[in-house]
């Protein structure tokens, strides 16, 4: 093999090992999220909400819903191939970024814009 060909080779390995690393990360993710609205819907269904306030309650059970879903749908992403493209501008999002947040699926300008835009149209 000429050197190249390992060099490359070795490139392509530092990316499929940070793919895994990131991957094993959504799994963990999954699991606490899916864990934790577990618990909360047992918690809403308890008599007097287990002792929580119900509209607090209500946000922690809708936060987790979408964590959960976010997770799920980075690791769809993943088994599809698509991982890592910005959902926006279908660019590569930089992996400092995927490393600070996996299940995300914009890259920063196009989170940015939509943050603008349902602060503007008055949506959370
Ligand atoms: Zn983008």
């Amino acid at each position: 093999m000429t050197a190249t060909v390992h060099e490359s080779t070795e490139a392509q390995a530092g990316v499929a090992v940070s793919l895994q690393l990131l991957r094993d990360i959504l799994e963990e993710q999954f699991a606490v999220h899916t864990n934790r609205l577990t618990e909360l819907v047992l918690c809403g269904a308890l008599p007097h909400h287990g002792g929580h306030d119900p509209r607090t309650l209500a946000v922690l059970t809708e936060a987790s819903r979408q964590a959960v879903a976010d997770t799920a749908h980075a690791l769809q992403r993943m088994s599809q191939g698509t991982y890592g493209l910005c959902q926006g501008c279908h660019r590569a999002i930089p992996l400092g970024r995927l490393r600070e947040s996996p299940q995300t699926s914009f890259c920063v300008p196009c989170e940015q814009a939509r943050s603008a835009r349902s602060t503007l149209s008055g949506r959370p």
